[in-house]
């Protein structure tokens, strides 16, 4: 097996890095940012398609990932679970296609359901700290001999290896010559979890998208999707908003202290990228363009950069 070099370390990166080395490549990460500076540090964390395209790849990609996230939800130290919760909807007629990869869920009770909300469906999904997930990635990665070096690459033909993966989220279309790439904001603000298991995701809410997901010692609320905005800084309007929301749906959440705050850009594209074309001398496999969904379909993805690493 030959030298590849993969430029990210954000989930995408990582994880390609990781099934790659496992593989028998000698794998080089390249990345300017440390894991928990990255977009991927932001997510939210919960395994949901949310944002990302085409759909029949997109639902492939993340039956592989639930299924390797059950696994490692079993495994000491890896800051993923698996939670209870509930997909709220609003309207008569809900996209439901990602249920078809979800093995046991059911239709919410009455009971289940907010006022003003018609239906849900309660189900089981991997909830990922991402924090503690990018450092369980990496250390993975450092056992499976990946060497990490920290440094921008301006062109791909300035790497040495004959085969290059690019996994830099956003950033990749500067790399690549490609302008569909998009951002689409989101904004997070993490409170102290007082004891909360389930989480509650509610795109439709009238008063602004809501999530909140109780991970280890935090519940992550949101969110925000402003698409084409590029602002990192934190807006204090929108998090008073985000918190208004999360409490209105999950009051026990009303004392709870804030704990961080964080912004991020979905590296949004009309599908995700994941082909293997020569460019800059080299075999360059793209794997970018996740969207809202970068943690629940890193496992397929990688798979498939597996397989289109062969000479
Ligand atoms: C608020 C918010 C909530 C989210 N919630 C969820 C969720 O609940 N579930 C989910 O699945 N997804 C969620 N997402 C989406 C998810 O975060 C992204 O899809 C995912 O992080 C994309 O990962 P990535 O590795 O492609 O990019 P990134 O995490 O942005 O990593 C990019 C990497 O590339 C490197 N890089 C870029 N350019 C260069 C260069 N030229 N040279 C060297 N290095 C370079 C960077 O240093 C970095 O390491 C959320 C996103 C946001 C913003």
């Amino acid at each position: 097996m030959g030298d590849i070099a993969v430029v990210g370390g954000g989930v995408i990166g990582l994880t390609c890095a990781l099934r790659l080395a496992e593989a028998g490549h000698r794998v080089e990460v390249v990345a300017d940012l440390a894991p928990g500076d990255t977009v991927s540090a932001v997510a939210g964390g919960l395994w949901f398609p949310y944002l990302a395209a085409p759909a029949d790849a997109v639902l492939r990609w993340a039956r592989v990932s639930l299924a390797r996230f059950a696994e490692l939800a079993a495994l000491p130290g890896t800051g993923v679970w698996r939670r209870e919760g509930v997909v709220l909807h609003r309207h008569a007629d809900p996209d439901l296609s990602w249920t078809a990869v979800v093995p046991d869920c059911r239709p919410a009770t009455a009971g289940e359901l907010p006022p003003g909300v018609t239906s849900g469906v309660v189900c089981t999904l991997p909830v990922v700290d991402t924090a503690a997930y990018l450092a369980w990635l990496a250390e993975s990665c450092a056992a499976a001999g990946v060497a990490v070096r920290r440094a921008h690459v301006t062109r791909l033909g300035d790497l040495p290896q004959p085969v290059v993966v690019v996994a830099a989220g956003l950033r990749s279309g500067a790399l690549l010559g490609d302008p569909t790439l998009e951002p689409v904001r989101g904004q997070v603000v993490r409170l102290a979890n007082p004891g909360l298991t389930r989480w509650v995701v509610d795109d439709d809410n009238p008063a602004g998208m809501t999530y909140v997901i109780p991970r280890g010692h935090d519940v992550v609320c949101g969110g925000t999707a402003d698409r084409g905005a590029t602002a990192t800084g934190l807006d204090v309007e929108v998090e008073r908003a985000v918190l208004d929301r999360a409490v209105a749906l999950v009051p026990e959440l009303r004392d709870a202290p804030v704990v961080s705050r964080a912004v991020g850009l979905r590296p949004s594209r009309p599908a995700v990228r994941l082909d293997r074309v020569r460019h800059s001398g080299r075999a360059v496999i793209s794997c970018y363009g996740h969207g809202g969904a970068g943690v629940t379909l890193s496992w397929g993805c990688a798979a498939d950069v597996v397989g289109l690493s062969g000479p």
